[in-house]
């Protein structure tokens, strides 16, 4: 894969590596959280645990009580370094552990499968997990931290406060985190400013919150996440509502959104900023990750419908679609346009002699066989049962008819092999040919096929085994 670069953070094998950067990413994240603290104890925006629960969850060989109190001690060391506290110390980030703890068991509990598709269905999962676990965590933290707070603090406001930074935090990080993975540019496609829209409309959203303010600015943002979600990936989506979202809880934080304009921010208008941000957040992942599993079906179901799940060849709907959309190569100019329909001889004998499995690997071995004895830009169709169709170019119909010949006699002496039975079998082709003209491909395509239905009837007629075409006898004179 050379555009997907990786780096090994954690491997299963390498425990004092996955030691050593489990304290590492605590002690970064710990810091990082206690720089943004706005008030005494509590952070403004506390990312570290669901950084944590992230990793926890995306590898899940970490998840052993070593390394979570490697965690927990890197915590409560920072702590030691850095405060007061004490004893609340080890209650606080108990706190944080069990969120950590909590929101990884639950995840990989609940997704069967691991792997980022899985992760985006788990979308409203991850939603109700953060809010039962941060209600559970913060009551221990916001329990164990009451003496250590300012006074004008009381328990229900420091719980609102903890809880919803918990919440919030968890549903704009973690789906981010989770689905987190290296973008791969793909360098055919051409670059439209129309493809910016949808993020000029957050922006612009963003802006319009600032300007307007107000409790309601906050879901200004929401449409165009909608937006990004049906334009952008789901990984993308997720980066851009985590972007939005804390950009709005430090808008509102620092009294850039005005959502109360009488008194300054009380930690209640934070609580309620918060939750709705969160709860803003769900919409947009699950349109993406709606949207995403609607693609996917579509290019499932278009795949199923164009190829035969049998031989993978074409199936008459697809073969339609290539005549329709992608074969220049077929129109040459003064080329004839060849259609072979070809149906395997006496084939029920087969199903009756070896069963009707044996009857499916010699179809799909016949397939194959055929796929590789034609030219590039020929097409191979199942049209049903054992009748399959050719369809290719050639300079004149004496080339036509040796290119069918060709492959008739290398069924003919091909030996197909099921399980210790080595069978034989032989095909009869109806061959019709024509100059496209003027005519679409599919134009040509049409008559041609029913002229090569008539010619095969006349070859199972005459002992099949053999290949009909309008001018046979003459081309096997003058051959
Ligand atoms: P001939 O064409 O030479 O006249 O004889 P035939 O026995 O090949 O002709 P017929 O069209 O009567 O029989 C085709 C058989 O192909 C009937 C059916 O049992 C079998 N068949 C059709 N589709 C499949 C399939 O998907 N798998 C298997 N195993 N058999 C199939
Ligand atoms: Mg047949
Ligand atoms: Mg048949």
């Amino acid at each position: 894969m050379p555009n997907q670069i990786r780096f090994i953070f954690f491997a299963p094998e390498k425990h004092l590596t996955n030691a050593i950067n489990i304290f590492v990413i605590t002690t970064l994240f710990y810091f990082f959280g206690a720089s943004l603290r706005l008030v005494d104890e509590l952070s403004l925006f506390w990312p570290l645990n669901a950084v944590l629960a992230a990793v926890f969850v995306r590898y899940p060989f970490l998840n052993r009580p070593v390394y979570y109190f490697l965690s927990y001690s890197a915590m409560v060391v920072y702590d030691a370094f850095t405060t007061h506290w004490g004893l609340q110390s080890a209650v606080i980030n108990f706190s944080n552990m069990v969120f950590v703890i909590m929101v990884a068991r639950l995840l990989l509990r609940y997704s069967h499968v691991q792997n980022e598709n899985n992760w985006a269905l788990n979308a409203f999962n991850l939603f109700y997990f953060c809010l039962i676990v941060s209600i559970i965590s913060s009551l221990i933290g916001s329990l164990g931290s009451l003496g250590a707070s300012s006074d004008y603090r009381n328990f229900l406001s420091l719980f609102a406060d903890w809880f919803s930074e918990q919440f919030s935090t968890g549903v704009l990080i973690l789906p981010c985190l989770l689905m987190a993975k290296w973008p791969q540019w793909d360098k055919t496609s051409v670059f439209h400013l129309s493809k910016l829209y949808p993020l000029f409309g957050v922006v612009i959203s963003v802006v319009a919150s600032v300007v307007i303010g107000g409790a309601g600015s906050l879901a200004f943002p929401l449409p165009a996440l909608i937006w990004c979600a049906i334009r952008y990936p789901v990984p993308v989506t997720a980066l851009l509502t985590f972007l939005t979202g804390g950009t709005e809880i430090v808008l509102v934080a620092n009294s850039i959104v005005d959502i109360h304009y009488q008194q300054p921010l009380v930690v209640n208008e934070m609580f309620s900023a918060r939750l709705g941000i969160a709860t803003m957040a769900i919409c947009p992942l699950i349109v993406s990750v709606s949207v995403d599993a609607i693609n996917r079906l579509i290019k499932q179901t278009s795949l199923r419908a164009d190829y035969d799940y049998l031989t993978g060849v074409y199936s008459r709907s697809g073969l339609y679609e290539a005549l329709k959309n992608k074969v220049p190569l077929l129109h040459l100019p003064k080329q004839k346009l060849c259609v072979m329909l070809l149906d395997i001889d006496y084939f029920k004998r087969i199903n009756d002699s070896y069963g009707h499995e044996c009857g499916d690997v010699v179809l799909s071995a016949f397939a194959t066989h055929i796929r590789k004895s034609i030219v590039e830009e020929g097409l191979v169709a199942r049209l049903g049962g054992e009748e399959f169709v050719v369809v290719c170019s050639a300079n004149s119909q004496e080339q036509a008819y040796t290119i069918a010949e060709k492959i008739r006699q290398s069924i003919e002496l091909t030996a197909f092999r099921y399980q210790q039975q080595t069978l034989f079998i032989t095909v009869s082709i109806g061959l019709a040919t024509a100059e496209s003209e003027n005519k679409t491909l599919l134009d040509t395509f049409n008559p041609l096929l029913a002229q090569a239905d008539k010619y095969l009837y006349l070859s199972k007629r005459n002992g099949r085994n053999q290949t009909s075409t309008a001018a046979v006898e003459e081309i096997a004179f003058n051959g």
